[in-house]
């Protein structure tokens, strides 16, 4: 790990520093001969890209040392073993830190920030994962602006939760989905108001975030999730038409240990008696199944309609308005948890770190 020096000199104590890890993602990608691919030493081109902000931006930045992980990667080949190895790496940092920093490919940035705020369940102080739709090294990057917004956010003492930064946002980690393919501003909070901006180069919180200063010390759960397997948990979308004998197929497949539903609307599923029997079936077998709408905004409350009967008969567990990210990586933690069924079923209808 090497230590920086542009922001406050040398005699910074080091619980007033920022880590910064790089894990990868396009914010450091170079050309390759098939396209962008990730590359090693950030660390130089971000210390040489600070040299050119203005002096009282550099001055006001809190002072970082930075890290990478072993092999920086495009996000988009990450797997639960990524999420277990970021938190176990903010696990053995976070007490000699103010904040941390991740620098992330922004195609999976949402899971990992969903993994991370429940393996790192009451942490006490600002986790940040940002990366950058440009490489830093292009003309006209968001890269540098999304770092030092990060690294501001990241100095923040009454901040004590998993959140993202994105083009001038804070949004806590739990609630957010890439929603762009292209555009700078790329992420969204869709149920969840902000919980930060950026404002004349300076963060400001909104009463949102400070909530979280009532976290409790940090009680991490670092499960093994390199225990199971990639797949133990499967997201099956519905469409009209969908056939209940596929869904038989998956169910039944030894690895499969929990399933996220995307239903209609508010929420309901087609009524079909095949299609409520296997999930019962599943149901019984052990398996947690539980469903959100494939709507981006709003909740789903089931028993509104007949049509959603099926889902209480198969003690399917309502996702309320969490993303897709959020639910899928929650009942992944639960299952790597080493409780019992009944206490998975409670947990995953709890908010546990404010993503319900
Ligand atoms: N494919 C890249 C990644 O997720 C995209 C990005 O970082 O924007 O690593």
């Amino acid at each position: 790990m090497s230590n920086n020096s542009h922001a406050r000199g040398n005699d910074t104590r080091r619980a007033d520093k920022v880590l910064i890890i790089y894990s990868g993602g396009t914010i450091g990608m170079i050309a390759g001969d098939h396209g962008l691919e990730p590359s090693r030493g950030f660390e130089a081109q971000l210390c040489a890209a600070l040299e050119h902000l203005a002096a009282e931006r550099l001055d006001t930045l809190p002072a970082f040392d930075m890290t990478e992980t072993h092999a920086p990667i495009d996000s988009s080949a990450a797997n639960p073993a990524d999420w277990q190895m970021l938190a176990g790496m903010v696990a053995a940092y976070h007490a000699d830190y103010a904040g941390i920093v991740i620098l992330h490919g922004t195609d999976t940035l949402a899971w990992t920030a969903s993994s991370l705020s429940y393996q790192l369940s009451g942490i006490d102080l600002p986790i940040i994962l940002t990366g950058a739709m440009t490489p830093l090294a292009h003309q006209g990057s968001d890269a540098l602006e999304n770092v030092e917004a990060a690294l501001r956010f990241a100095a923040c003492r009454q901040l004590r939760e998993v959140a993202i930064c994105f083009a001038g946002k804070l949004m806590r980690g739990s609630r957010t989905r890439k929603c762009h393919t292209t555009a700078h501003d790329a992420f969204d909070s869709p149920n969840f108001s902000v919980i930060g901006d950026i404002v004349d180069y300076q963060p400001r919180l909104t009463s949102a975030a400070c909530q979280m200063t009532r976290q409790r010390s940090p009680d991490f759960e670092l499960a093994n999730y390199r225990g199971m397997h990639p797949s133990s948990v499967i997201r099956v979308v519905l469409w009209p038409g969908f056939d209940a004998a596929l869904l038989r197929q998956w169910l039944t497949n030894d690895h499969v240990r929990g399933v996220l539903l995307e239903i209609w609307g508010g929420g309901n599923m087609p009524d079909d008696p095949q299609l409520t029997d296997v999930l019962a079936n599943a149901s019984q077998a052990g398996v947690l199944i539980a469903a959100i709408s494939q709507c981006p905004q709003g909740e789903i409350s089931m028993g509104t309609y007949a049509a959603s009967q099926g889902l209480t008969t198969a003690d399917v567990l309502s996702g309320g308005d969490m993303t897709p990210e959020a639910a899928m990586t929650k009942l992944f933690h639960l299952l790597a948890q080493p409780i019992g069924d009944k206490e998975r079923r409670r947990l995953f209808l709890t908010s546990l770190v404010g993503e319900r």
